[in-house]
């Protein structure tokens, strides 16, 4: 069968087409800037040329056409008609208390549409692009996979915030956790390599890229990670500031005469390291300023390298012990120095990485130095694939 999975941002939407014989891509692309100047998809069919359109893309119905079209192409396309395409899987940032994906179906959009007011940027043009396919592919089943869902199988204890209960009822407050496909992704993956089930092993995931987040999982189950009610908690970011103490929250509202979206925009926007340095957001960035003698570029990379530690401490705790620790996503895949950083002086955990296996990037890898106890991997996260799989099943099933 062949899948579309479709991730569908607020100008964007990204695509792949996947052959599940193989499991094997025929084509993937990207439409941006939809609903702004300069709307252009770039559509890379595997084996052959680029194909790149400018043309005005007012909303996700013509920008999904438009993948169809290029799909279809007869120069560049991978397949003969619509038909080809089996089922679609939408990727599905807030997935709310849904425990794994799902077929869509109208109590499914409707639940889609009530998450928006928890994650406003992402599940209305998810909503738009699943519409869209309604209307374009007819009859074509449709599966939503949730970035939360993985961390549904946190206990209670994990996921709950020590606030008045009965405030966190009333307003759905509660750790729900992000990146989850790509935890999983690269959970399983590991696992695989080690060659055991995931559910003896005790893993601890991080993906680290513009946003990051670390993972400890057990019984192959979310049992903790560092995100939270929204993915501004956990480690210091490309620009958003992760854990901080939240009484910080009101206190510069007050000082600074905030409104509580202008307070969302400091946290968001202008925090993490680009809020640290004054320079950037990008980690290569901040590496070249490093290099350069940029003391707050130097201080951003420790806030950095420092949050990550202990986050991989605190669950290794949480866990008692530790088989497995991988990297993933556009840092934790390229970035060597790093997970040379973050692994430094993590020994009494047996955590000790190879100088020259970690010289890697984008590649899977096993990096881990002789003789030590905890087997660290570079893993390239895979939520496409990870989301093509669910698709197959449920229509299968
Ligand atoms: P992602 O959000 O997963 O796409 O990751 C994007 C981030 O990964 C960028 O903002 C960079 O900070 C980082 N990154 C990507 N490539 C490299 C590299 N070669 N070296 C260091 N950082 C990188």
């Amino acid at each position: 069968m062949k899948i579309l999975v479709l991730n569908c941002g607020s100008s964007s939407v990204k695509y792949q087409l996947f052959d599940m014989e193989d499991e094997s891509v025929l084509a993937k692309g990207l439409v941006e800037r939809i609903g702004i100047d300069g709307s252009v998809l770039t559509h890379r069919p595997a084996g052959k040329e680029k194909l790149v359109r400018e043309t005005e893309i007012p909303d996700h119905k013509v920008a999904i056409r438009l993948c169809l079209e290029a799909l279809t192409d007869p120069d560049y396309g991978v397949i003969k008609d619509y038909s080809e395409i089996g089922a679609i899987g939408h990727r599905i940032v807030h997935g709310g208390t849904f425990p794994h994906s799902v077929l869509v179906d109208p109590s499914t959009k409707k639940a889609i549409g009530e998450l928006e007011v928890l994650a406003p940027l992402h599940n209305g043009p998810a909503l738009r692009g699943i519409e869209a396919c309604e209307a374009i592919l007819p009859g074509t089943p449709q599966v939503t996979a949730f970035d939360t869902a993985f961390h549904q199988g946190m206990p209670d204890y994990a996921y709950t915030y020590s606030l008045p209960y009965e405030l966190c009822q009333k307003h759905l407050i509660r750790r729900y956790g992000a990146h989850g496909t790509s935890h999983q992704y690269v959970a399983l993956r590991a696992a695989a390599l080690v060659g055991k089930p995931l559910e003896e092993l005790k893993v601890i995931t991080c993906h680290l890229g513009n946003g990051s987040s670390i993972t400890a999982i057990k019984n192959a189950k979310s049992y903790d990670t560092s995100m939270g009610f929204t993915p501004l908690a956990g480690l210091t970011m490309g620009t958003r500031c992760g854990d901080i103490d939240p009484a910080i929250v009101p206190f510069l509202m007050e000082k600074e005469g905030y409104t509580p979206a202008e307070m969302d925009q400091v946290m968001n926007r202008r925090s993490g390291v680009l809020g640290v340095s004054g320079i950037s957001s990008d980690f290569r960035d901040i590496e070249a300023a490093m290099a350069d003698g940029n003391d707050r570029a130097r201080l951003a990379w420790e806030v950095f390298v420092h949050s990550a530690k202990k986050y991989i401490g605190a669950y290794a705790a949480l866990l008692n012990g530790l088989d497995i620790l991988v990297f993933t996503a556009g840092l934790g895949e390229n970035s060597i120095s790093a997970r040379e950083a973050i692994c430094r002086d993590m020994d009494f955990l047996g955590i000790k990485i190879d100088v020259e296996k970690n010289q890697v990037r984008g590649q899977e890898r096993e990096i881990t130095a002789a003789g030590a106890r905890v087997r660290t991997f570079v893993i390239p996260t895979n939520e496409e694939l990870m989301i093509a799989r669910d698709t197959l099943s449920l229509v299968q099933a």
